[in-house]
């Protein structure tokens, strides 16, 4: 063995009934989190996740581990026999790692096995004397302490450990149903994907790509995107939609000033079929409410009418700079400035409407064939898997 990590998860341990099933999704992701980082053995026990890493390195399991929905904290922990000499051996190489003169600590014992002769108090202090002993210049402070040293009494044996480094947080992906995602590939959708995979939703990703007006490299973005959420949640299933003669379309038969709405709307139609097909039960795009023109309620109003299903909007409260900071946290900020043609960009109306009227909207889309776009549109769609 080369390390043991004792995982901890928050919420999902209070969800009575769903309780079995958001434990053992969790556990599946945890195993699908490692399984190319390093040989793990996951048990789930107590409560807890034991991941015991038996070859690999045991960094790159803690840097997995930090991105599975669900987790809330890790310890890196040793084991001790029952018996309490042992306890203090163990605890004492434990703390070697953390002590320094002037360090204020405290012990702290949770005895789960009743069988243990001493209560928790006891080791506790027995075995904070001991430390004492053995680490000149530490100072024991049990009201802020710089370092707690926990020693957890089992069963079978005793988890001695000081460290929790936080995990995400949230659901684990899996038990929160599906949505297909609209992303683009700028700075919002993927963040919108994100959060969504956080309150454990099994994310599907939608792409309208517009070639030739619109690069392979585009493409190649949105592929990228799909491969640094696809770390937070297993694998991504990517459709890209060509919509180019959508577009052609609409520029030859509707007003200009529509065409933003006019678009969006039939991307959302698009997305519902497909989201049907894949038995999603919510669309989620990268909306916030004022950003540009499209993104004003009236806008979104007439753009959402096409749907009959919900929209999820994760970041409808968040100014640019929380998501910027955000995109940069999960990595995939980087990816999203790259420069590329988006397809809205490339037929942006020099005046967009910023308060389309649903009834302007309805008469322009009169001259459209729309059953027909929509069906080629899904028709000519191609589907891959991101890892
Ligand atoms: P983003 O940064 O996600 O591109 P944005 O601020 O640029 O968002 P818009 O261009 O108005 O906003 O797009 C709003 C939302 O519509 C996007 O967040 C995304 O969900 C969806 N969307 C826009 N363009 C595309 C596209 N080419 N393919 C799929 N979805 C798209
Ligand atoms: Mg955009």
């Amino acid at each position: 063995m080369k390390a043991l990590y004792l995982v901890r998860y928050g919420e999902i341990g209070l969800k009575g009934k769903n309780r079995k099933q958001f434990e053992n999704q969790l556990t599946a992701n945890i195993r699908r989190a490692l399984q190319d980082v390093a040989e793990c053995q996951v048990e789930q026990r107590h409560a807890r996740n034991f991941v015991t890493v038996l070859d690999g390195d045991p960094a790159a399991v803690e840097a997995r581990l930090q991105q599975v929905f669900g987790i809330v904290s890790i310890s890196p922990a040793a084991v001790a026999e029952l018996d309490l000499e042992k306890i203090k051996e163990v605890a004492a190489a434990e703390f070697s790692k953390v002590a320094r003169a002037g360090l204020r600590f405290k012990v702290e014992t949770k005895r789960a096995n009743k069988q243990f002769p001493l209560p928790s108090p006891e080791v506790s202090a027995k075995v904070g004397a001991y430390l004492l002993r053995n680490f000149p210049g530490i100072i024991v402070d049990v009201h802020e302490p710089d370092a707690v040293l926990d020693v957890e009494i089992r069963e079978e044996q005793a988890y001695i450990y000081t460290r929790r480094i936080p995990g995400p947080g949230g659901l684990p992906v899996g038990v929160a149903g599906k949505g297909v995602l609209l992303l683009s590939g700028g700075i919002d959708s993927p963040v919108a994907g994100w959060l969504s995979m956080k309150r454990g939703v099994t994310v599907e990703a939608l792409h309208f790509h517009s070639f030739p007006f619109t690069s392979e490299r585009a493409k190649e973005k949105v592929i990228d995107l799909c491969r640094q959420l696809a770390a937070f949640g297993g694998s991504i299933r990517l459709h890209i939609a060509h919509f180019t003669e959508i577009q052609k379309e609409l520029r030859q038969k509707t007003p200009e000033r529509l065409s933003i709405t006019l678009m969006r709307r039939m991307m959302f139609r698009i997305a519902e079929q497909l989201a049907d097909r894949r038995k999603a039960l919510a669309l989620i795009t990268g909306e916030s409410l004022g950003q540009v023109a499209s993104q004003t309620m009236e806008s979104i109003n007439v753009i959402e009418r096409v749907t009959s299903i919900p929209v999820l909007r994760p970041l409808i409260g968040m100014d640019k700079e929380e998501i910027m900071i955000l995109s940069r946290r999960i990595g995939t900020y980087s990816i999203s400035i790259r420069p590329y043609e988006d397809c809205c960009t490339i037929f942006l109306p020099e005046f967009p409407a910023t308060r389309p009227r649903l009834k302007d909207v309805e008469a322009a889309e009169a001259a459209l064939d729309i059953d027909t776009l929509i069906a080629d549109c899904l028709a000519k769609t191609e589907t891959m898997i991101i890892k």
